[in-house]
């Protein structure tokens, strides 16, 4: 296998959605992903095939686009960073970033909790998937995150309707049933679903806050911030 890595774009930007909204940082988006979200917003990063780069070229690029270190901050996206065939690159420039003293975020699909990467990374943003995505996140991927990674995580769900603040909800409740911890606050950011297709959907984002508040307000509701400001189908924004 090639040593590369499979990019698809680095570029510095706000941060758009979850806990973290509004923060700069540079953005290193793997290409290539085999869950197949049904309303994925970047298909484009579904191919396992592009653009290579050896390590000290994503470097440079990480680097000019924080304008020479003033932003120390990196987000690693994708595609499915944690894909088994990312993964050794990514564990790669984790380690490389980190003995530079950067701090990192990894978007990950909620598939699979990796150790190795999890242990040096300073924030983890893990997906619940809900029904409208046709894909489904194990309860206990949940568990253990909230087990091994605790004040260094967020789950998000995507909800496009009621189903999906139903599975969010009835998840929530099998994980705190499962950690036998009634005190525990588990940090959840639900993310109303804005397709590219759409006007900004304001009905939606009423709907999950309402069915929010009317049950026990347990999560914090977050929308994507870059779509309001620049449209639903911009890229590297
Ligand atoms: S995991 Fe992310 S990139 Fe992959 S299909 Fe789902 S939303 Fe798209």
């Amino acid at each position: 296998m090639s040593s590369n890595y499979l990019i698809n774009s680095i570029y510095r930007a706000t941060e758009g959605e979850g806990i973290h909204l509004g923060t700069p940082q540079v953005f290193v988006r793997f290409q290539g992903c085999a869950i197949g979200c049904i309303n994925c917003d970047s298909m484009d990063t579904w191919d396992f095939s592009g653009q290579e780069m050896p390590l000290v070229d994503v470097w440079d690029k990480v680097w000019n686009e924080s304008l020479e270190g003033s932003i120390k901050r990196v987000s690693i996206t994708g595609g499915d960073p944690l894909h088994p065939k990312h993964e050794p690159r990514v564990l790669e420039l984790v380690k490389h970033l980190k003995e530079r003293g950067w701090y990192l975020n990894i978007e990950a699909a909620g598939t699979r909790v990796v150790d190795s990467i999890f242990d040096r990374i300073d924030f983890i943003s893990f997906d619940f998937k809900t029904p409208s995505t046709g894909v489904k996140t194990r309860v206990e991927n949940l568990v253990k995150l909230c087990k091994q990674y605790k004040g260094k995580f967020q789950i998000k769900s995507v909800i496009a309707d009621e189903r999906d603040f139903n599975a969010s909800l009835d998840a929530y409740n099998q994980v705190i049933t499962m950690l036998e911890d009634a005190q525990i606050s588990i940090p959840w950011v639900l993310t109303p679903c804005y397709e590219t297709h759409e006007e900004f959907p304001m009905e939606r984002f009423e709907l999950v806050q309402e069915l929010n508040i009317r049950n026990g307000s347990i999560f914090r509701v977050i929308g994507q911030q870059h779509k309001w400001i620049h449209g639903a189908q911009k890229k590297q924004v």
